[in-house]
């Protein structure tokens, strides 16, 4: 009997001794910066003369590694190794591939800090967001290996049939392409791999092109354990061709994909067709973007609000999917509050994210990124009333960095009250009343995550019923989801609902046989 399951405990980097032990741990992740990767397909390291280097989005010209890159061939063999390992690793009891995650939870746990610091010089991420991240990584690997031994056999839940002895077994579904965002490089990739592999699938992971370091030292936190070859395969390259090969590859039998709303309709498009030697439908788990609201009315605690939507708005940049890039305020608070939002903001230190644990934003991305959210910028001058930002903050060492710009008076329908920015960029939107509010936040294609801050219970009610978001809160941010307590997942343009971290998310991974045995 496995303990109950608990969210991993997030690092106090208020204690010395916390910022001395992650100060140690980004010295020694420093210390291996510049090496090279290979691919590794059915565990074999294969070098390749094409490469796609890393770099630190703080330090551009930085070199963290080089990794070897995938060609159209390299997709064809990692697929081939994936649907011969998932012969033998389907038959693996469900026990075993859970002991194996629980290992691989162990093990990152004792290198947690080195994980995070990965991710402080490869994506940009502050000392809390990239322990965050690590956090949750764990807690996936914990959860589903727990959820994984639960529904394995789900016999109980059938009604008995008078004269048979009946089962129902979830039972793993074949090869999964694994295609995850840079933006939570080691949760997201770790979470899709973990739930695919504990349900007796094998995979090739195609990490994003921002971020292949991280990925490979969690594909190789889980080699290390023992994991039989060919069922985790690691393929870093071009997702536009790698990657769609692998999908319309007719031994492809599902897809795990969290990114962007375009990519993520171009990978349904693709898989739904039916290749020459295929014999099934693909399943396509599809988790896509957001343009989250937070909503407040002239009842809420106004300094809580402003709390809220300051952190959801500016944490990691602003390049979270469930980041709040709206916020709407009732007519009778809108100046109070946008007062108190634009005087937080101002006051969150932008500077190189391996500094110190109080630094509050580091860079975006890449250079792509901060062109495109500097677009957005220039198109805000035009729609709304720039309070705060929109100039890049120039650093010595030229990094991608932006501070938290907000427009005040933006309309609904506005470009950038509709578009995903992904950048610390934060819309204000006047609203006449809540009833008005809550139409405006319903007012998009997308529909992630959302939050209402009211003290009338009526308000509350009507949002839980009307506000369409797969995830909704009430009097706290709009970010931070905790697996186990807040089941990912959003609605219409932002996906297919998949409920990351919650208690059906294993059964995308699986399909159900129903036995009778006539007694
Ligand atoms: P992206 O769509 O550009 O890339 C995601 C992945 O898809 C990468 O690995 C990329 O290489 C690959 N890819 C790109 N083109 C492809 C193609 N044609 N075929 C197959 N694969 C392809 O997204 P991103 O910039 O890495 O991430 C940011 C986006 O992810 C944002 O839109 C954000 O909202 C979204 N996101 C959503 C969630 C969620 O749970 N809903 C979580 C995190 C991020």
């Amino acid at each position: 009997m496995l303990p109950e399951y608990r969210n991993e405990a997030l690092t106090d980097f208020r204690k010395p001794e916390a910022q001395n032990a992650f100060r140690e741990a980004l010295e020694r992740v420093k210390a291996s910066i510049g090496r090279s990767y290979p691919l590794v397909i059915n565990g074999e390291a294969i070098e390749t003369s094409d490469h796609i280097t890393s770099t630190n989005p703080a330090r551009p010209q930085e070199v963290l590694g080089t990794f070897a890159k995938g060609t159209l061939a390299h997709a064809e063999r990692a697929v081939e190794a994936a649907a011969a390992a998932f012969e033998g690793w389907k038959r693996v009891p469900v026990e075993e591939r859970a002991r194996f995650l629980l290992r691989a939870a162990a093990a990152m746990r004792r290198r947690k800090h080195e994980f995070s610091a990965i991710m402080v010089l490869e994506a940009g991420k502050t000392w809390v967001e990239a322990d965050a991240d690590t956090s949750e990584a764990i807690d996936f690997m914990e959860y589903y290996a727990r959820q994984a031994v639960r529904i394995a056999d789900s016999t109980s839940l059938l009604t008995q049939y008078p004269g048979e002895q009946l089962g129902l077994y979830y039972i793993p579904l074949g090869v999964g392409i694994v295609i995850p965002p840079w933006n939570f490089p080691l949760a997201i990739p770790t979470g899709m791999l973990s739930a695919a592999v504990v349900a007796g699938n094998a995979a090739v992971l195609k990490p994003a092109g921002q971020t292949p370091w991280i990925a490979y030292e969690m594909c190789r936190l889980f080699w290390e354990q023992g994991l039989p070859d060919g069922v985790i395969n690691y393929l870093p390259g071009p997702g536009s061709v790698i990657g769609a090969s692998m999908i319309e590859n007719p031994q492809t039998r599902f897809i795990s994909f969290t990114g962007s709303r375009e990519v993520g309709i171009d990978i349904f498009q693709r898989a739904a067709k039916v290749q020459p030697g295929q014999i099934w439908l693909k399943r396509t788990v599809l988790e896509m973007g957001g343009k989250d609201a937070i909503l407040v009315d002239e009842t809420a605690d106004l300094d809580a609000a402003a709390a809220g939507v300051v952190a959801s708005a500016f944490g990691f940049q602003g390049q979270k999917c469930s980041a709040c890039s709206r916020a709407i305020f009732v007519d009778g608070v809108y100046d109070q509050l946008a007062d108190k939002v634009v005087g937080l903001a101002r006051k969150l230190r932008v500077d190189m994210p391996d500094k110190e644990a109080g630094v509050d934003l580091g860079p975006v991305i890449d250079l792509n990124a901060m062109k495109t959210i500097m677009g957005y910028i220039e198109l805000g001058t035009q729609e709304g009333k720039l309070l705060l930002g929109g100039e890049p903050v120039s650093t010595p060492e030229g990094g991608y960095f932006l501070p938290p710009t907000i427009f005040g008076d933006v309309a609904p329908d506005a470009r950038i009250a509709q578009e995903e920015i992904f950048g610390p960029v934060l819309t204000l939107i006047r609203a006449r009343d809540y009833e008005e509010g809550l139409a405006i936040a319903n007012g998009t294609e997308y529909g992630l995550t959302g939050a209402v801050y009211s003290t009338r219970r009526d308000r509350l009610e009507r949002a839980r019923a009307d506000y369409h978001v797969g995830n909704l809160y009430f009097n706290r941010k709009c970010t931070g989801a905790m697996v186990g307590a807040h089941p990912f997942g959003g609605f219409n343009m932002s996906g297919t609902d998949s409920k990351a971290g919650g208690p059906d998310y294993l059964l995308l991974f699986t399909q159900a046989k129903s036995v009778a045995e006539k007694l």
